[in-house]
């Protein structure tokens, strides 16, 4: 049977190059070694997605040729329309998969209710700008009552957590140390990226997960949920590099010149974002166009 890994975008924006570049490992990986690619919307975030924005993402996948084997555009536009049913890979449709989750940990005394605002953590706990705030503990010992609040953390053991990246090697993490008890819900009753990540990765059978290592420093603190949620299943990582603009720059979402759909309108070809994305991430050593076809090939 085929391994299994997953894109999961967050309809929070249009898709842009840095989008790109991940579709290109993604996709690139699963042809190369023999993977199937699972299409999940991470749209757990109610205030910052919408729904224009996933129908945008799905066009331009479609535009760029990415074809997901699990979950096509077309079942999500399907769930979308008159008489359409719940997606099983789109988070809003699966609040049930999360609230369940909690459930089996809070069963086993491995959550508890948190009334700490974020003005409350960063006077608890002081830190750098542009570090993260570790979550000092402050609720564990209160024993707040369920009506205290909506938001609740999981409780992470001290210590470190070792994986290994396909890319990169040996890793180790220490959760407690980064980031504490970890948020699941917040006082608004979201399920946060970190909870739902681990539980659909869980629930789509996922072996691989191949994502940019902006993301590297979440992966101890998902591999310590899907142990508190008893996840048989092995799980691989693959962190790639990020994209970076010929001047040294890092690109990100905010930066308007990466975003496909005015990329499009300006009359850009898919090959030649393909092309470009992929050398801005090294890939390639010159920016040229490139098809999906030939995306294997830079793996092997
Ligand atoms: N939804 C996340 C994002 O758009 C990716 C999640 C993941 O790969 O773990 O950044």
């Amino acid at each position: 049977m085929a391994w299994r890994t997953r894109f999961a975008p967050a309809p929070t924006g249009y898709l842009h190059l840095g989008h790109v570049v991940n579709a290109i490992h993604v996709w690139g990986l699963a042809r190369a070694f023999g993977g199937d690619v699972l299409l999940r919307i991470e749209d757990h975030d109610r205030t910052r997605c919408r729904v224009a924005f996933e129908d945008a993402l799905l066009d331009d996948l479609d535009w760029l040729g990415f074809v997901p084997d699990i979950g096509s555009t077309d079942s999500f536009r399907a769930s979308r329309a008159v008489g359409g049913t719940p997606h099983p890979q789109r988070q809003s449709d699966n609040e049930g998969r999360y609230a369940a989750a909690l459930a089996a940990l809070s069963d086993r005394a491995l959550t508890y209710v948190c009334t700490c605002t974020r003005r409350d953590i960063a006077q608890q706990a002081p830190h750098a700008p542009g570090e993260e705030p570790r979550y000092p503990g402050t609720c564990r010992a209160a024993r707040h009552d369920a009506a205290a609040s909506l938001a609740r953390r999981a409780c992470i053991a001290d210590g470190d957590i070792a994986f290994h990246d396909g890319r990169l090697g040996p890793i180790r993490q220490s959760p407690a140390e980064q980031c504490g008890d970890v948020l699941v819900r917040d006082r608004h009753g979201q399920w946060t990226y970190q909870f739902a990540v681990v539980v659909d990765d869980m629930a789509h059978a996922i072996d691989v997960v191949i994502r940019g290592e902006d993301l590297l420093p979440s992966t101890g603190r998902q591999l310590q949920l899907a142990q508190l949620l008893d996840r048989e299943q092995p799980l691989r990582w693959w962190h790639h590099p990020l994209l970076v603009h010929p001047d040294g720059r890092k690109l990100s979402k905010a930066n308007r010149d990466t975003s496909i759909r005015e990329r499009r309108a300006a009359g850009a070809h898919a090959a030649g974002l393909l092309g470009e994305a992929a050398f801005l991430s090294g890939l390639l050593p010159a920016a040229r166009d490139l098809t999906i076809d030939e995306l294997p090939a830079l793996f092997r």
